[in-house]
């Protein structure tokens, strides 16, 4: 027999009084509040706005705030919006993106399950590395993108994503293949994709980060 719909929700709504009445009684007058960010992601990109923070926004094209699953469980952080990326408006669609692509699929996930995005949401000028006031006006943004998400594991592409979110000089040679955090999320920095590019004998150790973040998932609910 189908259930009914309306009973199904009376009775959640039940078990849900029940359940704070019980709480109320052993004395509990407030749920702890450190664990909420009642934002959306809109709501970030609206407080973006059109930016005019720090001078990248001078030369962009347009923004480049991320995409990806708002209740994703694994988060990407890249360095900058390429060329690419300006004209389009969305992160990791070059030739870069297309391995990201790639290392997504490898742990049997997709672009549409996971969150990605930039430390700096504009294209610097020739590429360059976004300057640290640069990536100082847009980390806000950024911190307030993964406390919306609150993913359960972030991975940290490249340098300037790593020594930002870890607040560290270390090198990513040095520092990738072990989980780190930030704001108790755990963090694995790996190598960038376009470094993979020039680099492709580096692939084996990215991989061998990918399956500690697909077997860190694996273990967390
Ligand atoms: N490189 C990055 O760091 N981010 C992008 O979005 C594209 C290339």
């Amino acid at each position: 027999m189908d259930s009914d719909p309306r009973e199904e929700l009376l009775a959640l709504i039940g078990s849900l009084r029940s359940h704070i009445l019980y709480h109320r009684g052993l004395g509990v007058e407030a749920l702890p509040r450190s664990e909420q960010f009642s934002q959306t992601l809109a709501a970030v990109r609206e407080e973006l706005g059109e930016c005019r923070r720090c001078r990248l926004s001078k030369g962009r094209k347009n923004i480049v705030f991320g995409e990806g699953n708002e209740r994703a469980r694994l988060l990407f952080v890249g360095e900058a919006p390429g060329y690419e990326e300006d004209i389009q408006g969305r992160p990791f669609v070059g030739k870069a993106g297309q391995l990201l692509t790639r290392i997504i699929s490898a742990i049997g996930m997709t672009r549409h399950e996971v969150y990605i995005t930039n430390v700096v949401k504009c294209h610097p000028p020739q590429n360059r590395v976004p300057e640290p006031d640069e990536i100082a006006c847009c980390y806000p943004f950024l911190a307030k993108q993964l406390k919306t998400i609150r993913p359960k594991i972030i991975c940290a592409l490249g340098k300037a994503a790593t020594q930002t979110l870890l607040d560290t000089d270390a090198g990513i040679t040095t520092i990738r293949g072990t989980f780190h955090t930030w704001e108790r999320i755990p963090v694995m920095p790996t190598f960038h994709p376009a470094y993979l590019l020039r680099n492709p004998e580096r692939k084996r150790e990215t991989w061998q980060d990918m399956q500690a973040i697909q077997r860190e998932l694996a273990k967390v609910s």
